[in-house]
This record gives structure tokens, sequence and C-alpha cells, in this order.
């Protein structure tokens, strides 16, 4: 078997890379995702996902997070502030309780007993932009932030021109989740994701990334999916367990992306800061990645090196 790490985003070297030498001298795929994870999410100047992660609208940074290997084992960690690293957090709830999600106080009451270490998450260049933004969403930098709206705080719809400021704020790119799937020696798969979630988003916002079946699922016979773009279209139509379920009923990885991207399509007033995009990998080792629009790109990683490309397929030509 070719063991192999598949990350979403052309970040995912940093990630990749330092978990890779565990995986190829036979480390279990689990230890894998659960490593490339907390190297990208310790990385401050990763702004979407952990330390340095984009706040919420009132300059919160809160996190989610999930790890899974199979239906049984899954964990899940929702809306947590003071703590970096949601799927060590995430793999403990799964190893250690008999739940599979936890959220909010009751998440950082587990992570402190468990030990871990509590962390100022929002950084001064998080912050920074944050500050612009509340002040004037324009002043952003558009290259950086580019390809995304950021939500209004449902406060503040009453006298604001909704469409006008959807305008303005069409070219921030404001999202990002780390999404990682491995495969080891043994043929097994696991996956993990990691995001401070839709930057400014309204205060308590869950997206799809710590909802098993939305932002990851894995089952060891059917195959793993993750996501990344915009969670409230990933969770409508339960994409990655989608993608997993076509896999299971004969689909390559590549079509059962197509497939669930093509539902997307069909039950969506889709606009033109909606992204979404999909890794997969079937229970034989075949592997695809494809996306809504162009933008996105994967970083795979095998024994040949790592490659940041452009997806196996893009649906929309913008
Ligand atoms: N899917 C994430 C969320 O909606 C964000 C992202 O991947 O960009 O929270």
């Amino acid at each position: 078997m070719h063991p192999f790490i598949l990350t979403t985003w052309s970040f995912g070297p940093v990630g990749n890379d330092a978990a890779a030498p565990g995986l190829f001298a036979g480390g279990s795929a689990l230890d894998a995702v659960t490593n490339a994870a907390t190297v990208i999410e310790d990385d401050p100047a990763i702004d979407s996902v952990g330390v340095g992660g984009l706040p919420d609208a009132d300059g919160e940074v809160t996190l989610d997070g999930a790890v899974m290997t199979n239906p049984s084992a899954c964990g899940a960690v929702a809306f947590i502030k003071h703590y970096p690293n949601p799927v060590q957090i995430a793999r403990r709830i799964m190893e250690k309780t008999i739940h599979i999600t936890l959220a909010g106080e009751g998440a950082e009451r587990f992570a402190a007993r468990e030990g871990f270490e509590c962390r100022q998450l929002l950084s001064e260049s998080s912050k920074d932009v944050w500050e612009k933004w509340r002040k004037d969403p324009r002043t952003i930098d558009r290259d950086k932030y580019k390809g995304w709206l950021p939500p209004i705080n449902v406060e503040e719809l009453e006298g604001v021109d909704v469409q006008q400021r959807r305008l303005e704020a069409r070219e921030m790119r404001t999202h990002d989740t780390v999404s990682i799937l491995a495969r080891d020696r043994a043929g097994a798969i696991a996956g993990a994701c990691s995001t401070s979630g839709m930057a400014f988003k309204v205060p308590g916002r869950v997206g799809d990334s710590p909802i098993i079946g939305q932002g990851l699922y894995v089952d060891q016979q059917a195959g793993a999916a993750a996501a990344t773009g915009t969670g409230e279209l990933i969770t409508g139509v339960c994409g990655s367990f989608l993608v997993v379920e076509l896999m299971r009923r004969g689909a390559t990885p590549a079509d059962a992306i197509t497939e669930t991207l093509k539902r997307l399509q069909q039950r969506y007033d889709l606009v033109e800061e909606h992204q979404v995009a999909f890794i997969a990998i079937s229970a034989d080792g075949d592997w695809a990645t494809g996306a809504l629009r162009p933008g996105f790109r994967h970083t795979i990683t095998d024994e040949a090196g790592t490659r940041v490309e452009d997806p196996k397929f893009v649906l929309l030509k913008s």
C-alpha cells in the first residue's frame, strides 16, 4: 500500500511535510491527520484555522474541528474560544468519552481537564483585519481576501442596504478550512478538519466542519471525504456523507465529488461568492478533489514528495 496525505488548500505542505515521515515509517493514518492538523492550527500565519484564525463579528475567534476513521470512531468539537487544537480535542473526545460532539463551555472544561494548553487565539494581524472590517469592509485587502462576503450581523440588518453590502464585500475571501485525509501502509484511511469558520460570522454560528457527515465523513468500507467552503451549502446536502455514499455505490472519488457539486448547483441559488470543494479517497485508495469554482487547490504528499495542484474537476467557469 502506498501511503499518502491529501489536504485542502495550498497551505497544506506545512502540515503534510510534518506528518509524512511518521506515516511513511508505518504510522497510522489517524496519527498523520492529527499531526498535520496540529501543525497548521499552530501556524499563526494561517488566518482561517487555529491560532490566528479570523474572528466573528464581535472580534472573538471560535474554532470547530472533527476527526474520524469510521462511523463508530469519530469525535468533534465546536465553538471553542481558548484552545488552538480542535482536532486533538476531538480525538480525545472520541477516545475517552461515550460522546461524539462537545461544544462551547463544556468542551472547554473538557479540554482543561484533559490538560490542553489555553491560549490567546486572536493574533494581532487578525485583530487588525477585523478592525478594518468593522470600520468598513471595503478597506480589506481584496487581493488577499478574495471570493467571499462577510456575513452581516443580524442586529445590523435594519437600515442597511444588504444587497449593496454584499456587492461591496464580494471580493473578500474569509474562509478556508483545513481538511486532511490520509491512507496508511495498512490501507486504513482517516480524516480530520479544523477551522475558525466563516470570518466575521454571526457570533454563535457553527458551520459544517464539526458536524459528522457534513465537513467530514469516513467509513473504511466505502471511503473518506472532507469539505471546505461555504458551510451552509455543504450542510444542506450532507456533503461529505453524500460523497462517501456515492463511492459506496460504486462511483469513483472524482465522480462522487462531481455529482455532489452538481447537487449543490441544483439545490441552491448560487451566488458568486459561494465556493465549495471536496477531497475524497475511495476504500481502495483512489483519490480526487473537485471544486465548485476556480481558486481551490489541494496539497498531495506521497513518497514522491509534496505537490500543490489544481483540483481534478471544477464545475463552474468563474
Ligand atoms: N466550511 C467552513 C465553514 O463554513 C469554512 C471554510 O471551509 O471555508 O465553517
